[in-house]
């Protein structure tokens, strides 16, 4: 069966905004060593625990949805979600739906 949502998570973005650096190889298993990391160009952190509790609650709530019966036919709707994350413990929820 294919899962209602699946998740996409990976990569870290520096939370300073003048700052770009980005790691777009760490995966989302590697998270939780990255928390309260320097980032290397700036020294801001990379992930706060606020922001790295959050995904684990955007991950339980997929596993949740995950666990619901499978959508009737009329109701696969499909949608990209994006989260971004700010350092500050709030998630930014974005909904794109999009055709087959
Ligand atoms: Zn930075």
């Amino acid at each position: 069966m294919e899962n209602g949502i699946t998740t996409v998570i990976s990569g870290l973005k520096c939370d300073n905004l003048s700052c770009d650096y980005q790691d777009d190889s760490i995966k989302l298993e590697q998270y939780e060593s990255y928390i309260n990391e320097p980032c290397p160009k700036c020294g801001s952190p990379l992930l706060t625990k606020e922001d790295y509790i959050q995904v684990q609650k955007i991950l339980s709530l997929v596993d949740l949805v995950n666990a619901l019966p499978d959508p009737t036919e009329e109701s696969k709707e499909k949608a990209k979600i994006s989260f971004e994350l700010n350092g500050a413990g709030t998630v930014n929820m974005k909904v794109e739906k999009y055709e087959d």
